[in-house]
């Protein structure tokens, strides 16, 4: 239980709608529920059946409200804590005048993220899941809602336990062992704890492997596109986002700095970012933007790499060949609405033209290609998460330095690397956290979650 008070706020969002909820959780949410609403029948909140939606009214120092009222009893709740909350009509007014009601009554305004915290400090949920439940609400394509509900459904989480269990059956087993310190039975646990630990670490190393795949899902796929002057980056940009983003003229160097806009491509974010030419320049604000191209190169996962084919291929369009050679780039050639006047060939290069849309299909389905990873069912683990990344290389590196060791040294020295392995993996789920962590965590929640 959380001595810490009883904690309102809206869980709603802010503005113009048909409902708002405020909620309330902690030791006093119900009595202080029973001083401001009252069922039609004139029952009080103490009384509900818990989990039943009840219609009354509440009473405010301002004004009366028709309203809804569901109470859940510790620990059938959210938090884990008694709830009360109170369904009334939306807009701006209504909800915060209950707010106050409650708060005059006792209630303090939750900070953000309490009422989720409060679940995990009563083991209501993990850290992971908590993790997982705001990848969904910040969620921007269906992708990262399914690998928010993986992480909020517990399948990172029962990783985490399952391998926490078997460093510590494998820590047991080290243990006992002390106790008989004959060769045989050392050689019998030696082996018997290099299997385990092969295990696990196999099983650490797969589902690392999915962060790629992971960010993907997370921060979209970044494509870059550069070009020389009027080769048609903006005119590209703006036919991929369906929208007019760039301003496209035919003076070159129209496009002083980077563009950006993002787009989704069947389940996953496309970032495009348009560049103002890697060319060199003596105007000042173009430079910035050059500048900016250049360092953008290294941070795109796809290049595209547009050249006017109307147009003789110059040293121009190679300057900027040789700045992305090393790069994952794919070669357009634009106006093919107009005659040819290119020689230069690119293994994989799609003709587009801008006017007539003629292959735009073509490059969608291209980076859709590339980005082939959204498949995933919510049940499949994906790391999504930089943090939880961090922890499974660390527990994997435990392991590593366990195994090398196992050969050499005692089994009480590999101990240590195994509960460093364990206090890892824990982090995940927070059972092993520091306040410091569970603090960020979720100091980045909305306010009412
Ligand atoms: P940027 O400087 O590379 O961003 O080029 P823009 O997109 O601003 O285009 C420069 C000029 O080329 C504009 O007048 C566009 O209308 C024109 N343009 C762009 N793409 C095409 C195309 O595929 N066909 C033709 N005919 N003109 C195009």
């Amino acid at each position: 239980m959380n001595n810490n008070g009883t904690i309102v706020a809206i869980s709603t969002g802010v503005g113009a709608g048909a409902i708002s909820i405020v909620r309330m959780s902690g030791d006093r949410a119900v009595e202080i529920a029973d001083k401001i609403f009252s069922s039609n029948g004139g029952k009080l909140p103490s009384s509900f059946v818990p989990r039943m939606l009840v219609l009354g009214s509440i009473s405010t120092k301002n004004f009366t409200e028709q309203a809804m009222c569901v109470k859940f009893a510790a620990p059938k709740s959210y938090t884990g804590e008694d709830m009360i909350e109170f369904q009334c009509h939306g807009g701006t007014q209504i909800a915060s005048g209950i707010l106050k009601e409650c708060l005059s009554q006792g209630a303090r305004l939750a900070t953000n993220g309490e009422f989720t915290k409060r679940a995990f400090l009563n083991g209501k949920i993990t850290l992971s899941a908590a993790e997982g439940m705001m990848d969904m609400i910040n969620a921007e394509s269906d992708a990262e809602i399914r690998a928010g509900y993986g992480l909020l459904s517990g399948n990172l989480s029962s990783l985490a336990t399952f391998v926490q269990n078997k460093l510590t059956d494998i820590l047991a087993e080290i243990e006992v062992s002390f106790d008989y310190p004959e060769e045989t039975i050392e050689f019998i646990t030696k082996s018997k704890v290099k299997n385990e630990l092969t295990q696990i670490r196999d099983k650490i190393q797969e589902v690392l492997k999915t962060s790629n795949a992971g960010k993907l899902i997370k921060s979209g796929l970044n494509v870059l596109i550069v070009g020389r002057p009027n080769v048609g980056k903006s005119s590209l940009l703006n036919n991929l986002l369906g929208q007019e983003k760039a301003i496209v003229t035919d003076v070159a160097g129209t496009t002083r700095d980077v563009i950006e806009g993002s787009f989704l491509l069947g389940d996953i974010k496309i970032n495009l970012i348009d560049t103002a030419g890697i060319q060199e320049t003596n105007d000042k604000v173009e430079k910035i933007g050059i500048d900016k191209a250049k360092s953008l190169i290294s941070f795109a996962d796809i290049v595209l790499f547009l050249i006017d084919q109307s147009k003789p291929y110059g040293d121009e369009d190679e300057k900027i060949h040789d700045e992305i050679k090393g790069t994952n780039f794919i070669a357009i050639k634009t106006k093919s609405d107009l005659s040819p006047m290119c020689e230069k060939h690119f293994e994989g290069e799609i003709a587009i033209s801008n006017r007539s849309k003629d292959g735009i299909d073509k490059i969608k389905e291209k980076l859709s290609s590339i980005a082939q990873v959204s498949n995933a069912d919510s049940g499949k683990i994906i790391i999504t998460n930089e943090r939880h990344k961090i922890s499974l290389s660390h527990a994997l590196q435990s392991i590593e330095n366990a195994l090398a060791a196992l050969s050499e040294n005692s089994l009480d020295l590999i101990s240590i690397d195994i509960k460093d392995a364990y206090t890892s993996i824990g982090e995940i789920t927070g059972n092993t956290a520091s306040e410091d962590i569970i603090d960020a965590i979720f100091k980045k929640f909305c306010l009412g979650k």
